[in-house]
């Protein structure tokens, strides 16, 4: 079931329509994506057991409606993705893979108007969660196939080329912000990593 939805940032300056299908949803209890949350001084987002909510798509299915200059990027560590935000109210907004050619978005739900998960969910980083988590739900395998398949039909429609994401040579939209030493020491240096 494929749904579109308008996500917006807090403050409502930066909008965008979302497209979304069954089974994309995913949890990640990883330290980038606590720590980033922390950044963003958006702890409230993270669910009990620290994971952040996401809506997997291709990135020209997320496409920007409003506020496109307000939006800022961040990467965390060396090869992870690219991590766009309503820079007016720092808002998560999307983690963007590297690179164009790999077409792939996890949308922050916090920001999709009506949004409710289908309970289908696959959870990422399992053994960085804060508590014991319910059984598993979702299932890699099923998400991966999907994912491909939406991959494939980005690539064929030329979709990579031309998202609010990349430019045309395939580089991120924005210069991409780094952490200072003595932000990685603030958000990140207490949290687990996988072993
Ligand atoms: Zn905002
Ligand atoms: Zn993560």
């Amino acid at each position: 079931m494929v749904k579109t939805r308008v996500w917006s940032c807090d403050c409502g300056t930066v909008a965008a329509e979302v497209t979304t299908h069954l089974r994309s949803a995913v949890v990640c209890y990883c330290r980038y994506c606590r720590g980033y949350a922390r950044y963003l001084s958006h702890e409230a987002i993270l669910d009990p057991l620290g994971g952040t909510h996401l809506e997997l798509t291709v990135p020209d299915q997320a496409r920007v409606t409003a506020g496109q200059s307000a939006l800022k990027v961040i990467r965390l560590s060396r090869n992870g993705p690219y991590r766009w935000f309503a820079g007016c109210c720092e808002t998560p907004f999307a983690n963007v893979l590297a690179q164009s050619a790999l077409p792939y978005a996890g949308i922050v739900t916090i920001g999709l108007k009506d949004y409710e998960t289908s309970g289908f969910e696959y959870r990422s980083f399992r053994r960085l969660a804060t508590g014991e988590l319910p059984a598993a739900s979702g299932s890699p395998v099923v998400l991966g196939f999907g994912i491909m398949r939406r991959l494939i039909a980005t690539r064929l429609r030329g979709g990579h080329k031309h998202s609010d994401f990349f430019d045309r040579a395939g580089k991120p939209a924005r210069e991409p912000m780094r952490l200072s030493e003595e932000e990685r020491a603030r958000f990140l240096s207490d949290l687990p990593m996988e072993a």
